[in-house]
């Protein structure tokens, strides 16, 4: 389980985030939600400590840090392999094949030996359809298949959670839905997931829960029935921009 408690990010004047309290649960497909600039996107830094957040606390496992707290490159190091973080812009390394960028993470930081490296990317190739674009350089695949390459090289690593942020906001619509269809299949096999995103249909199918973000703060934290169902004006306004 992951908990958060009164969580403050600021960038000079400008407090970004404001007494952040949430739990992510093991296993449960979280959805971020909220306006442009409303901070999701430095919450999921923060969480994976791109970003250092001012004050609050954070909890994973046996790790508990308490901002500002200095963490030694190791610590900095283990806290991060709770997590694995996939952007807008998928950023593979173009000189290795799709099975290397794969197995770059294991072999390269977990010391795995190349053999169950190559092993476990087969598996996860699979699990994003793309085994058969193993042997191929980034350049020759589409952006959607770029991205799932980038899921799988983020699945590698066996984090307790995936953080997406945007990961669909840089592909067609056509593309975005093959990258959204394996994070929803991720989600029904359990994998723990924060996912930033505008697609409300994924959201309303897809997610366990919703978080709403406003000028830092959290707004509605609840089942992603209940957030479509609202009657907070706000979310209502949100909702109507995407109709
Ligand atoms: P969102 O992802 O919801 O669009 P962001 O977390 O990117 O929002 O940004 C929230 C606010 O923080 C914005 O006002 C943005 O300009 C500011 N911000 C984000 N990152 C930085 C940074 N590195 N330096 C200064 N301001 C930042
Ligand atoms: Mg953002």
């Amino acid at each position: 389980m992951l908990t958060i408690e009164k969580l403050n990010k600021s960038f000079d004047n400008n407090q970004v985030l404001k007494e952040i309290n949430l739990t992510f649960q093991p296993g449960e497909t979280t959805v971020i939600l909220g306006p442009s600039g409303s901070g999701k996107s430095t919450l999921l830094r923060a969480i994976d400590l791109l970003e250092t957040p001012d004050s609050g606390t954070i909890k994973i496992d046996q790790d508990h840090l308490s901002f500002p707290q200095k963490l030694s490159f190791r610590q900095l190091k283990e806290y991060r392999g709770h997590f694995s973080i996939v952007f807008q812009a998928y950023n593979l390394f173009p000189h290795l094949t799709v099975i290397q960028n794969v197995m770059e993470g294991p072999t390269q930081v977990k010391k795995v030996s190349k053999e169950q490296a190559r092993e476990q990317a087969e598996k996860l190739l699979t699990t994003v359809g793309l085994l058969d674009k193993a042997k191929e350089r980034p350049k020759q695949l589409s952006g959607g298949q770029m991205q799932r390459v980038a899921i799988a090289r983020a699945l590698a690593m066996e984090p307790e959670f995936m953080l997406y942020d945007e990961p669909t906001s840089a592909l067609d619509p056509e593309l975005a839905q093959e990258v959204l269809q394996v994070i929803k299949d991720l989600a029904e096999s359990g994998n723990g997931q924060i996912v930033v995103t505008h697609h409300l249909e994924f959201a309303r199918k897809v997610a366990d829960r919703i978080v709403f973000l406003e000028a830092g703060q959290v707004t509605f934290d609840g089942s992603s029935q209940a957030f479509f169902e609202s009657d907070n004006l706000r979310i209502q306004r949100y909702l109507q921009q995407f109709l």
